[in-house]
């Protein structure tokens, strides 16, 4: 075991040394990778020292430094040192963080890990919180409670009675919102007939065509091209009015709440029925982990705890196993907790001001740039630059094929764009 974990640190150690200085971009294709990757299984097996050096060795090229401080493209964040070391404790302790039976510590780390991010991210103290994989599990997680609960208010037992001739529950979300959206209700089974997205200043007007329908609204905090923020303060007390579920997709958005400077672009969004948000975006813990929010936590328990004979459960620390869709599952509130603990209150709001300074200040320089033009300016940690039609793609395979720095294209308004994104603690004013 030694031998394996020592040749592991030296060559994990090895890899964030060059991060700083290494190329960003994939420099082997995936012909010679999966030539090296794809063998045999064999009959007999390899000494664990072996396996790990051969790993390393074949996976070269194939791994996208997208953990390094020039990385600007997609949402994606880095690791902490703290996050990092806890993470590799996590898979070192095993543990199975379902029960408290099964791991008192990590329930306990989670219990605390939940309210700290509470309070970061401005949520309601009576909240109940999951920790998941990521914030499509998220999603899923709160829009699980919200059907549930909707139908309940119907007189429907979902559980009891099943979805099959029930009320239809009917979706309503923005134009702008995040395929993880459309992939959750896709994956709930609310019928792409009974979902609408829309313009928000059509809201009134759509939820007074079927007042009495029950209604999901999802609204979001950070659109992934530009950042934007939907009018909390005005589109929840709306859809309350009409009874309706507000979710609200914060998936790295939320965090602008944790920062003094950013906060008023989440104002009003505490009075939400749920929330979705990641830890290995902004908060730079290791893949994977997201975040839910339930305000009405009987609701959430109700619609996801389960009592097993051969499970035990305690009722004087938090079961993990009440609140999230999993059985047996990672310890990842250790990660969380370290990282919160690592960057302390004025950390994260120091970190989400840099990103978004650093954000700033690429779309500006870019921006200066002869033929360049700045399609949106930065709200937070996103902005849009075109090199012009026809020209921004190849702009784009140009600067990351010479691995320098990472962009990433997109369409938006009908125009092809370069999403300039920072969202990593490595980043500096030299990267810049
Ligand atoms: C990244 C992202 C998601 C999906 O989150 P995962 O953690 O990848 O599941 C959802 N919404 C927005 C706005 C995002 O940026």
């Amino acid at each position: 075991m030694h031998e394996t974990l020592n040749s592991a640190t030296a060559l994990a150690l090895r890899y964030l040394d060059t991060l700083d200085e290494a190329p960003v971009a994939l420099r082997e294709n995936v012909e010679t990778l999966r030539a090296r990757l794809s063998k045999a299984l064999a009959d007999p097996g390899l000494p664990p020292e072996q396996v790990i050096a051969e790993l390393v060795r074949d996976v070269e090229g194939g791994i996208l430094a997208s953990s390094g401080g020039r990385f600007f493209a997609w949402v994606i964040g880095g690791v902490l040192p703290a996050a990092l070391a806890a993470d590799w404790l996590t898979s070192t302790w095993d543990q199975n963080s379902a029960i408290v039976a099964s791991g008192s510590a990590a329930a306990l780390v989670e219990e605390t890990a939940g309210e700290w991010l509470k309070d970061l991210l401005g949520l309601p103290r009576e909240a109940s919180f999951a920790l998941v994989t990521g914030c499509q599990m998220a999603h899923i997680t709160c829009l699980t409670v919200a059907r549930r609960a909707l139908l309940a208010s119907r007189g429907w037992d979902v559980e009891q009675q099943g979805l099959s001739g029930s009320p239809a529950v009917r979706v309503i979300g923005g134009e702008q919102r995040h395929g993880s959206i459309d992939r959750g209700l896709r994956f709930l089974g609310f019928g792409s007939s009974n979902v609408a997205y829309i313009p928000w200043d059509w809201l009134e007007a759509t939820l007074g065509r079927e007042p009495d329908r029950p209604t999901i609204v999802i609204l979001q905090a950070g659109e992934i091209n530009t950042g934007v923020f939907d009018a909390f303060e005005e589109l929840i007390p709306l859809a309350k009015r009409y009874g309706a579920w507000v979710h609200v997709d914060g998936a790295f958005g939320l965090w602008a709440a944790a920062s003094p400077k950013y906060r008023h672009l989440t104002k009003g969004v505490a009075a939400a029925d749920s929330w979705a948000t990641d830890g290995h975006k902004f908060l730079q813990v290791p893949f994977d982990c997201g975040y839910a929010f339930v305000a009405d936590a009987e609701a959430h328990r109700a619609t996801t705890s389960y009592r097993a004979p051969y499970l035990t459960h305690d009722s004087a620390v938090r079961e993990a196993f009440d609140w999230t869709p999993e059985w047996s599952r990672r310890a990842r509130g250790f990660p969380t907790y370290a990282a919160l603990r690592q960057l302390g209150r004025q950390g994260v709001a120091e970190l989400v001001e840099r990103c978004c300074d650093y954000t700033r200040a690429l779309v500006e320089g870019i921006g200066a740039l002869p033929g360049v033009e700045v399609l949106c300016e930065p709200t937070l940690n996103q902005g849009l630059v075109s090199f012009g039609d026809g020209r921004t793609d190849q702009v784009i395979a140009a600067i990351c094929k010479d691995g320098e720095v990472y962009f990433g294209g997109t369409t938006w308004r009908g125009r092809r764009a370069m999403r300039v994104c920072v969202c990593n603690w490595r980043t500096t004013s030299r990267d810049v």
